[in-house]
């Protein structure tokens, strides 16, 4: 299994990488590769483009529907509706409750049964895992001001005879069950919006670098516990969703200092395999 960071800007798009964009494949036991598309942020369709043509996904995912996760989805619909070589879809669609009306809003076409073609929406049921190709997928609510899901991600490994495991934050600040997504990932792909002592003042929105490592560790402590169940840390961490205002050397040091395993800061275009 292979995961993409497409686009990593955090918030926004920014002057080197589209917002949030992520791509996971994998193969099936007969070689057909399966493709993710893991939020669709601000300029992420393009940069999509340079991985994939985007009539070859299988699935799109969004964690939650602000826009910097999901605007771009105008430009995936006018990719599979109007392409000249003919109409593609429907695409596996999962969201939060409300994704059908929120593409239907950002897209400006208030009839659904012109979109129907392009996109079959469900929506994520804590829980509940759902199946796409090789995938088992996870959605797991967490901590952010609006209706939000982390993925756990299993999938065939690349280098063992197993399933491996990425777990992806979405958008949150720390919480048990943020906590229990990440339990023992072989990856973690985190988000990092908030500095230490910058916006200590808010909470319940965003992970900084220091909570994105404890994380990582597995720290224990009221933010991250709730039963007490032993936890273990993940087998390496990526940290992504950094605005471009934010120096990532600080980001990188702030996790680094509770975090001993790989750390990466995402990049346009990096890619990791498990
Ligand atoms: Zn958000």
């Amino acid at each position: 299994m292979r995961l993409t960071t497409v686009g990593c800007s955090g918030s926004m798009s920014g002057p080197r990488s589209a917002a949030s964009t992520y791509l996971v494949q994998a193969e099936d036991e007969t070689g057909r590769t399966w493709n993710l598309c893991v939020d669709l942020g601000p300029g992420g369709h393009g940069a999509l483009m340079e991985h994939l043509d985007p009539r070859e996904l299988d699935g799109l995912l969004f964690s939650h529907l602000h826009p910097d996760h999901m605007a771009d989805v105008v430009s995936l619909q006018v990719y599979l509706r109007y392409h000249p070589e003919g109409e593609s879809g429907p695409l596996e669609t999962w969201g939060p409750v409300g994704t059908a009306q929120r593409i239907s809003d950002v897209c400006w076409i208030p009839d659904w049964a012109e979109l129907q073609g392009q996109f079959t929406v469900r929506e994520h049921t804590p829980g509940q895992a759902v199946s796409i190709g090789p995938f088992r997928i996870e959605a797991v609510p967490v901590r952010h001001p609006v209706p939000a899901f982390g993925f756990l991600i299993e999938g065939p490994s690349e280098s063992r005879g197993e399933a491996a495991r990425i777990a992806y934050t979405g958008d949150t600040d720390s919480c048990p069950s943020v906590a229990r997504l990440a339990d023992g990932a072989d990856l973690l792909l985190c988000e990092a919006s908030f500095q230490e002592g910058r916006e200590d003042f808010v909470r319940g929105i965003h992970l900084t670098g220091l909570r994105a490592g404890e994380l990582a560790a597995a720290a224990s402590g009221p933010e991250w516990d709730d039963d007490g169940a032993p936890r273990r840390p993940v087998g390496g961490l990526v940290l992504t969703h950094l605005p471009p205002w934010t120096d990532p050397d600080v980001i990188l040091a702030e996790a680094r200092s509770v975090y001993a395993g790989p750390i990466d800061i995402a990049s346009p275009g990096g890619r990791w395999s498990v």
